[in-house]
Order: C-alpha cells, then sequence, then structure tokens
C-alpha cells in the first residue's frame, strides 16, 4: 500500500475521487410532523467536496437545431429572402461548427478526461489532487 501516498506531502489519508463524488452524493428524505399534519420533503444534496470532485460533463451537441434552422434559412431563400435566408443560413453553420466541436470533444477527449478522472486522488492534508494507474 505504500505506492498509495500523496506525492507532494507524503501522506496516506488521500481518496478515491470517484469514491468521494459517490458517497458524497446523498439522497435525504425528512418527515416533519406538526399536529395531524405532515410534511415530507426529499432531495438530493451533494457536499462541496462531492461536487468539487464531480466527474468530468459530455458537452451538449445542437444537430437538430442546426438541421431545422438550415432548412429554414433554404425555404426563406428560396422564397426570395436572399438576405434573411444567408443570416439564416450563417447561423445554421455556426451552430453546426460548434456541434461538430462538441462532438469532437464528447468522442476524442471525453473519455479520456472521464478515464483520468476514474484514476484520480485526492489527499485530505493537503488538498493535492493527483492520478494513480
Ligand atoms: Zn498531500
Amino acid at each position: 500500500m505504500s505506492e498509495f501516498k500523496c506525492p507532494k506531502c507524503g501522506s496516506e489519508n488521500i481518496q478515491k475521487c470517484e469514491v468521494i463524488y459517490l458517497s458524497g452524493t446523498v439522497s435525504h428524505s425528512s418527515t416533519t410532523t406538526m399536529g395531524r399534519y405532515e410534511a415530507t420533503t426529499e432531495g438530493q444534496a451533494s457536499t462541496d467536496l462531492a461536487q468539487a470532485v464531480a466527474p468530468p460533463a459530455e458537452q451538449d451537441t445542437s444537430w437538430m437545431a442546426t438541421i431545422v434552422l438550415a432548412f429554414f434559412a433554404a425555404v426563406v431563400f428560396g422564397d426570395g429572402g436572399t438576405i434573411p435566408g444567408l443570416v439564416l443560413g450563417a447561423i445554421a453553420l455556426l451552430l453546426g461548427k460548434s456541434s461538430a466541436d462538441a462532438d469532437d470533444y464528447n468522442k476524442k477527449i471525453y473519455p479520456k478526461e472521464y478515464e483520468r478522472w476514474r484514476h484520480s486522488y485526492i489527499c485530505h492534508r493537503c488538498g493535492n489532487r493527483f492520478i494513480i494507474r
């Protein structure tokens, strides 16, 4: 177990981010009774630490909006609305570009980031975050 320690301060008081995240996100339910009335509140809460070690998120793509907008642009353009058609077309292109970038991130970078996250630990003594494979 000697290799499982913080590379910065040498403390063995380290924990896997994934474990902190899963154990720090808790579902709670509490019932309050007032006379004959009873109210139940339910929810999910994350500790600050759990939020700090949350896994990377995939980026949103808006392909549907791009297609709809491009279609709309073509219709407007074909209907004689040259300028509005071109403007809509340009917006569709930009949206398509950002979706392509997000898609690229999700396919190429996100799996690596997620893999890194799965192997990352945090030191409870100095707060250092590091990877152990
Ligand atoms: Zn440390």
